[in-house]
């Protein structure tokens, strides 16, 4: 059970923080990077911490470091089934015979005298008998007359795990700012942790403006398409941890649009919105942010995706995304993501994995931005990685997405790609 020790007020932004602190539109586009670079340091992460057991921390930050109270492992161990000996008997040459004295399991060690010469049957875990500080794994042992018998080869020390060499006592096992993995569960768990202090989930609110989108299960009147947008953002953001308050579809009025700020603020870190930040548009999101809030459109060099907006409405960061669905999810990994992962309080850099893939088809690029593709990667039968890309790459085109695997990564000044040339691909895998 998770024991929330805030309220449900965001934590307000700081002082001096200032998320549009940013270039007007017009200015030369920003690379990438350095946008999400910019963005990523304007964000303080959520105050509330709130303790929760193992079995519910998966993928949340922790707010606070861990330092172990024990030695993991906490005894000198056998990491093989086999015999426990002290390396001095070893024999150099030709072999040697020891008496068998008794057995050490894991969880019962033995606990009577071990003399030179003598050895004890010892399970994988279980404790190293003092003096004895070399295992023989007992396919290397050969009983003759009730005796274990040892060839020369071995060494001095040889499979014995020694106390702590995982983990000391008083170590840091975990910093603050980690976020948690199952392997991280895992380590927590060897250290005896049942439960740990971690930031609150972020709130995020997600809306959709326009007047010809429908929500998913309604009829479709003539003219409108269904809205896609919040329900991919509504997956990405429960993938990240964050609690969603899905707002819905606003109608285009100035009230509407209004109203549903106000009420978003009041419950949420962030607010997110699809569409209708274009330039020149005559949309309510925009002229209600330079009003009541804060907005500034951030003219990234990329593809699909620009331009963004970001600023504040009140205590609630802003993320104004494109509309078209393709670009939402784009603008989301590359920028929106790293940025809920600051305000989680992750402290580990965002470092995406390329790998190098030949391209099997041509793919028309112009030079200025850069470009995230869509594509299907794999190994062919030389085990080299091969990439194509998903049909049709039109910025509304959300197939090319769902079946994809990868983004085929182009950078800025590339031009087209022609077939057989080497493209940097960046999988799905551990992103959506
Ligand atoms: P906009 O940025 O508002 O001009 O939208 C660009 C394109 O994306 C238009 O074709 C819109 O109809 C479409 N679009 C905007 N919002 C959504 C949404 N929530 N779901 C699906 N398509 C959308
Ligand atoms: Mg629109």
């Amino acid at each position: 059970m998770a024991t929330t020790t805030t309220t449900r007020n965001p934590d307000p932004l700081p002082a001096g923080v200032d998320p549009c602190d940013l270039p007007a539109h017009g200015h030369k586009a920003l690379h990438l990077a350095e946008a999400r670079e910019r963005i990523v340091a304007a964000i303080v992460p959520v105050e509330g911490r709130e303790t929760v057991s193992l079995r519910s921390a998966l993928g949340r930050v922790l707010a606070a470091d861990v330092r172990s109270t024990v030695d993991v492992p906490t005894h000198r161990n056998s990491a093989m089934d086999g015999y426990a000996l002290t390396g001095a008997d070893l024999p150099a040459s030709g072999t040697a015979s020891f008496e068998i004295v008794g057995t050490s399991w894991a969880g019962r060690p033995y606990e009577g005298r071990v003399d030179r010469g003598q050895c004890v049957r010892i399970m994988t875990g279980a404790t190293v008998p003092e003096p004895t500080d070399t295992v023989v794994m007992q396919e290397h042992v050969r009983m003759v007359a009730g005796n274990a018998v040892i060839e020369s080869g071995h060494r001095i020390g040889q499979n014995v795990r020694p106390v702590g060499e995982d983990i000391r006592r008083g170590d840091v096992a975990l910093g603050a700012g980690t976020a948690l993995t199952p392997a991280r569960l895992g380590v927590l768990a060897s250290i005896g942790i049942g439960a740990v202090e971690v930031r609150r989930r972020p709130r995020v609110a997600v809306f959709s403006t326009g007047d010809e989108l429908a929500s998913a299960g309604e009829p479709l009147a003539p003219g409108q398409i269904y809205d896609s947008n919040r329900y991919s953002l509504h997956g990405m953001l429960l993938r990240l941890g964050a609690e969603v308050l899905d707002l819905g579809v606003i109608p285009d009025t100035r009230e509407d649009t209004l109203r549903a700020f106000e009420s978003a603020a009041t419950q949420v870190d962030m607010i997110i919105t699809s569409g209708g930040v274009s330039v020149g548009e005559a949309d309510y999101v925009t002229e209600t942010l330079e009003r009541h809030g804060r907005i500034g459109f951030w003219k990234v060099a990329m593809k699909p995706g620009k331009p963004i907006a970001f600023g504040h409405f009140g205590p609630a960061l802003f993320f104004g995304l494109p509309g078209n669905p393709v670009s939402v999810m784009v603008t989301f990994y590359h920028v929106v993501r790293p940025a809920l992962q600051a305000l989680m309080g992750a402290t580990e850099p965002e470092t995406p994995i390329l790998l190098r893939a030949t391209c099997a088809t041509r793919l028309r690029k112009k030079p200025g931005r850069q470009e995230f593709q869509r594509g299907v990667f794999e190994r062919d039968a030389t085990g080299k990685y091969v990439v194509r890309i998903t049909g049709h790459q039109g910025a509304g085109v959300l197939r090319s997405m769902s079946e994809a695997n990868c983004f085929i990564v182009l950078p800025l000044e590339q031009g087209d790609v022609e077939p057989g040339t080497e493209v940097d691909v960046q999988p799905f895998a551990g992103l959506v």
